[in-house]
């Protein structure tokens, strides 16, 4: 079996030659991402994977019939550069890889609340300035004494709840779905009862109309506890302007930002121009008591590799004729 990956990173190289050795597969590295100019090189491949960024064509899909191949495997959760209809149209089953590693996001955003809990930041201002004080302004609250509010209990969620639990916090839970799974580690309650109750609140939903915006004015009015914020979710589930004046107010004690409204300008970039960052985004990092970090909590060896393999498990079982685990254009 011959298999062509498209807009591969160096980082990715490892993983990918290693599951190619387990499998017996002949895997071909392609920097360039799948596109119109690219898409003959995967001429006498069986199967094939590509990125989740660059957008791709019907022409594409097009060649990918006629060279006999009948999936493209995404190595990441979003499929939204993919023409589904198109692909499908074109007999290509498009898949996915839902989750490479839940844990990950999960311990980004609990390292987030420990270190805003402790007040690291604004030691390491004092320290800064050679001050070494501290006073009442600074102390904390052991994390087995907090109550955590999480909103959005699937992948992410759950292991959020399951780590929390198990340093001894009371753990609240709002998804509309239930999962029986995470009574020994929740109790379910309601969206005002997390913003009532909650020390820390933690956003794990996916942006949608349901769940943008749902950090503005009238919910941070709920919050009685003058909570931490950790969203390692969605930016556009936070107003930030709110969210900014909240802190200015005391009214959130702190936030840990792995994802911002208007990240796509700047994150990721290696030399982000001055006039690349938003306003709001330096207002936040002005700010000893939020730790922004950009879109990395996914980044950790074991997603790379699951992001990997998981996907190039499902082009060989759509090669082979089997059942793959994540079709998205069914
Ligand atoms: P998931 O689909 O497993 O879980 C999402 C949960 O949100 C589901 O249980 C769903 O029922 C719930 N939900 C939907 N609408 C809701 C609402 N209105 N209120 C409360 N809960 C609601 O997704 P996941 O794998 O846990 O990922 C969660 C989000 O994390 C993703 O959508 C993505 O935005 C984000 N994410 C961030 C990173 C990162 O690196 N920062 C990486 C991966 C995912």
């Amino acid at each position: 079996m011959k298999v062509i990956c498209y807009g591969v990173s160096p980082l990715e190289d490892p993983y990918i030659k290693n599951w190619a050795l387990k499998n017996d597969v002949e895997v071909s590295l392609i920097r360039e991402p799948l596109d119109e100019t690219t898409v003959h090189l995967a001429n006498g491949y069986d199967g094939i994977s590509s990125e989740g960024i660059t957008p791709v064509t019907e022409k594409v899909y097009e060649e990918l019939e006629k060279f006999g191949i009948k999936q493209l495997a995404v190595r990441q959760v979003g499929t939204d550069n993919q023409d589904l209809v198109a692909a499908k149209k074109h007999g290509i089953k498009i898949t996915n890889v839902p989750s490479y590693s839940p844990r990950a996001i999960a311990e980004m955003g609990v390292t987030q609340a420990m270190f805003l809990l402790r007040k690291i930041g604004i030691f390491e201002e004092r320290m800064d300035n050679n001050n070494f004080s501290f006073d009442e302004s600074t102390i904390s609250t052991e994390i087995f004494n907090c109550t955590v509010g999480i909103i959005g209990g699937g992948h992410i969620g759950a292991a959020t709840a399951q780590i929390y639990r198990s340093l001894g916090a009371k753990v609240l839970l709002y998804d509309p779905t239930y999962n029986a799974a995470l009574e020994p580690y929740v109790t379910y309650a309601s969206m005002d009862e997390i913003f009532h109750e909650s020390d820390i609140i933690s956003l794990h939903t996916p942006l949608l109309p349901s769940t943008e915006n749902m950090i503005d004015k009238a919910s941070i009015a709920k919050m009685d506890k003058k909570p931490i914020l950790i969203n390692v979710a969605r930016g556009g589930l936070v107003v930030t302007a709110d969210l900014i004046s909240a802190l200015k107010e005391g009214k959130i004690s702190g936030a840990g930002l792995d994802t911002l409204a208007d990240e796509v300008d700047f994150f990721e970039k290696e030399n982000a121009a001055e006039s690349d960052t938003p306003d709001d985004y330096k207002e936040l990092r002005s700010m000893n008591n939020v730790l922004i970090t950009p879109h990395i909590a996914f980044f950790t060896k074991l997603a790379i590799k699951n992001s990997m393999e998981l996907a190039l498990n499902d082009t060989k079982a759509i090669v082979e004729g089997k059942m793959p685990k994540s079709i998205v254009n069914k």
